[in-house]
């Protein structure tokens, strides 16, 4: 479904990417995980074109990401992405912020966006908060709504990008029980995360990044047993400690 082959991007003179390459099955759950500063949001922010970058290649689905005439408004669509701070529309409802999308860019009718609104809200544990504005939510209950209107979109893979980050701890189970239910309904997603109880759970696959590379590649159990290099070990050490 993701294939990233050879992938490199500067800022300036500052190596972020260092010939990555991975790739992720259809309904797979790759997580990736790593250092601060590491280059995971860059890595993500390549595949649906949110960053660009200088070699390398990336293809969703078959379609190259980097490749002249892609038209990426359609690859975002078909790559939902969730982002560590909710990204809502404040001044519209959880409807609308569900709702907009559908109509303006699939140009779904209002009625059938609605109803899909509400099944996605539902899904999420959040029917009976259509009506109510994001700040009304807790933080928690923001990002299902994100993780919905992304699904609205009807997205051949998920993207993650820290996504319970920002959350106080009692939420953090909430948001993690939505994606673990995607996961095992089949989505194909792309998840960087320190949620190691969630990695070792759901990921089929764990990428290890420091430093611009990818240094680590393994099936989770794999990972979490038996890290191949210092760097990971000592990054898992730290991470199970507390
Ligand atoms: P991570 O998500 O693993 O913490 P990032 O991909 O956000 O890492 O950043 C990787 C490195 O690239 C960091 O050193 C960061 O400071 C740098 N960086 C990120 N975005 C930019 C930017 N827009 N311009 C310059 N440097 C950047
Ligand atoms: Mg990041």
């Amino acid at each position: 479904m993701i294939n990233i082959k050879g992938l490199s991007k500067f800022y300036g003179n500052f190596q972020v990417l260092k010939g990555c390459t991975t790739h992720i099955n259809k309904g797979e759950v790759v997580v990736v995980c790593g250092p601060s500063g590491s280059g995971k949001s860059t890595l993500i922010k390549c595949i649906n074109a949110l960053e660009p970058f200088d070699s390398g290649e990336i293809h969703v689905d078959g379609v190259s990401v980097g490749a002249k005439g892609t038209d990426l408004p359609l690859l975002r669509r078909q790559v939902g992405m969730v982002f560590q701070q909710f990204e809502l529309f404040p001044h519209m409802t959880v409807m609308d912020n569900l709702v907009i999308p559908q109509t303006q860019v699939l140009k779904r009718p209002k009625a059938a966006a609605h109803e899909r609104g509400q099944r996605l809200l539902e899904r999420v544990g959040l029917g009976a908060q259509a009506s109510k504005f994001p700040g009304q939510l807790s933080g928690g209950q923001q990002q299902r709504v994100a993780i919905a209107r992304a699904l609205a979109m009807e997205p051949k893979a998920m993207l993650f990008d820290e996504p319970t980050s920002a959350l106080d701890p009692e939420m953090v189970a909430e948001v993690l029980a939505v994606m673990t239910e995607l996961a095992q309904e089949g989505m194909t997603m792309f998840c960087v995360t320190h949620e190691m109880g969630f990695a070792r759970k759901v990921a089929d696959r764990v990428l290890f990044m420091d430093a611009g590379e990818i240094i680590e590649d393994a099936p989770a159990a794999q990972f979490f047993d038996a890290p191949q290099t210092p760097r990971a070990q000592g990054f898992l050490q730290q991470i199970l400690a507390h």
